[in-house]
């Protein structure tokens, strides 16, 4: 299949991003989610043959969320794609809200939606696939459209879910229809067996520091730990997770960036 993957939303002229911010809420910014994870589903139907086009609006252009639409639909309706499918995260009024959703407006696009919410349905709750037929990504495009709703970006428990999940390759595999071999397990890309991937949010001689930062993190749903190295004395270090997955590590990265902390990979 010739694919188009959208990200929804974009960040405007005056700096505020269009999309919903789940931070406030112990979540993650919608928008800057769905960028980075776009790439690695990507990357995954690449991998399976299919032909892909990422496609984000540009940053700091556009004076307001309206010039999104035409961007988008002009390059959607006219790259001669099969499919379009647009990443979204939910958020709800009262921020307890959870759970996944595909949408769609054709049959043909039913099919995919099911076929990527049986996939996200495997973690996150399933709200089911809905028809939609007031969105101008779903009323407007030519190519079989699905958008999606993956999570609630302002629920926290949401967000450790797909902090834990490989959620690209859910998507991936739904649109694909079949599994999708992850890349440890093709030659192409081997992972360094045994290497782990450390999420970094500082470093202190003060072991207090080191304590308060770890606090914080905990206070916004991050499960902090301290470990100590010797360098010219001892240093307390404050890390969020380890994985085994370069992915899943920039995936934290992201988000505690998001949630206002420092971070980067160690390994
Ligand atoms: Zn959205």
């Amino acid at each position: 299949m010739k694919i188009v993957l959208t990200v929804g939303h974009s960040i405007l002229k005056n700096g505020n991003c269009t999309s919903a911010d789940g931070r406030p809420f112990g979540g993650i910014l919608e928008y800057a989610y769905n960028k980075n994870t776009v790439n690695r589903v990507a990357e995954y139907l690449r991998s399976v043959g299919h032909i892909v086009d990422v496609l984000i609006c540009p940053e700091l252009k556009f004076k307001k969320s309206s010039e999104e639409k035409d961007y988008k639909l002009s390059r959607v309706n006219n790259g001669g794609y099969d499919l379009a499918v647009e990443l979204h995260l939910n958020a709800s009024n009262l921020h307890n809200a959870r759970g996944c959703e595909a949408l769609y407006r054709t049959d043909a696009g039913k099919k995919i939606a099911q076929q990527i919410q049986n996939r996200l349905a495997t973690v996150f709750k399933s709200r089911g696939i809905q028809k939609r037929t007031n969105l101008y990504m779903l009323n407007s495009t030519t190519p079989t459209t699905v958008m999606l709703e993956t999570f609630f970006c302002d629920s926290a428990a949401d967000c450790d879910l797909a902090e834990k999940t490989d959620v690209a390759l859910l998507i991936a595999e739904g649109i694909h229809g079949g599994e999708i071999s992850q890349p440890q397990d093709r030659p192409v890309e081997p992972a360094p067996s045994g290497i782990l991937y450390r999420v970094q949010t500082g470093a202190f001689r003060n072991w207090k520091n080191a304590e308060k930062l770890k606090a914080d993190l905990e206070k916004k749903g991050f499960d902090a730990f301290i470990t100590t190295v010797d360098v010219d004395g001892l240093l307390y270090r404050v890390q969020v997770g380890a994985f085994s997955n370069r992915s899943n590590a920039t995936a934290m990265v992201i988000r505690l960036k998001s949630a206002g902390f420092d971070a980067f990979i160690t390994s």
